[in-house]
């Protein structure tokens, strides 16, 4: 069985006091021990989100990584400096990442197995444009984004991500993809993840992503290969953001 997860990255948005009322509205929410939860804000808060969040079960990711371990990379953050927050989580290759700021498969790469050797768990962010579903290539844009990663780690390396597919065209649109378009490709992630190793395709959570909300949520969260969301807009009202955690669970 696998635990659905709830992810809400914050983007570039949010303040110390949204995060003071989200930490108390999650501590009282009871939401199911059935569901993770992970709230992704921005750098800035997350040292102070690491302090409030200790001893809850809600769990901190951060948005992006440097590969490097340190070094002289001006306002970038390494994975130890991410992990000394108590960060546990990471994005890698969200669309706006590889769109606004050119990281292509390789830079995914090397991000992804930066947080696995610092022990953090990414969540690796794929998913076509509307262009690309247009013209069919929504296999191919997906499983190839799934694959360059995929294919160059080990077993137990693959073992401990987290896929969140997200297409591009339903990320702050509004427009979401229906229940069937999710499970459609989360079931061929997971149909090409099983290829590789059975118990793989049977563990990897696979989260959607895209205009996920608190009236839609059940819905999509209620596909067999669909466990758990990557929230963006939703996450940063905590009403919202907890109604989506209780239809996870
Ligand atoms: C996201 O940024 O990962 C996302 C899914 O955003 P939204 O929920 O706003 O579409």
């Amino acid at each position: 069985m696998r635990k659905p997860l709830i992810a809400g990255n914050w983007k570039m948005n949010g303040s110390l006091a949204l995060l003071e009322t989200m930490s108390q509205t999650l501590s009282s929410a009871r939401i199911s021990s059935s569901v993770d939860v992970t709230i992704i804000p921005p750098f800035t808060l997350l040292m102070s989100a690491g302090k409030m969040l200790e001893g809850s079960d809600v769990e901190l990711g951060a948005q992006t990584l440097h590969p490097e371990a340190s070094g002289a990379y001006t306002g970038e953050v390494s994975a130890s400096l991410l992990s000394e927050c108590g960060v546990s989580h990471v994005l890698v290759g969200h669309s706006e990442r590889r769109t606004l700021f050119n990281e292509d498969d390789q830079a995914v790469l090397v991000r992804v197995k930066a947080a696995l050797d610092a022990g953090l768990i990414p969540i690796l962010c794929v998913g076509e444009t509307l262009e690309e579903r247009e013209a069919d290539q929504v296999e191919t844009v997906v499983l190839g984004q799934v694959r360059t990663v995929m294919d160059a780690l080990s077993q137990e390396q693959c073992s401990r991500l987290v896929i969140a597919y997200e297409p591009v065209w339903a990320i702050g649109t509004g427009r979401t993809a229906t229940p069937e378009q999710a499970q459609q490709v989360h079931a061929m992630i997971r149909s090409w993840l099983s290829g590789k190793d059975p118990a793989l395709g049977e563990g990897m959570r696979l989260l959607y992503g895209g205009s996920m909300k608190a009236d839609n949520a059940a819905d999509l969260l209620s596909q067999p290969d669909i466990d758990g969301g990557l929230i963006g807009g939703a996450s940063l009202k905590p009403d919202d953001f907890i109604a989506i955690c209780h239809a996870a669970g």
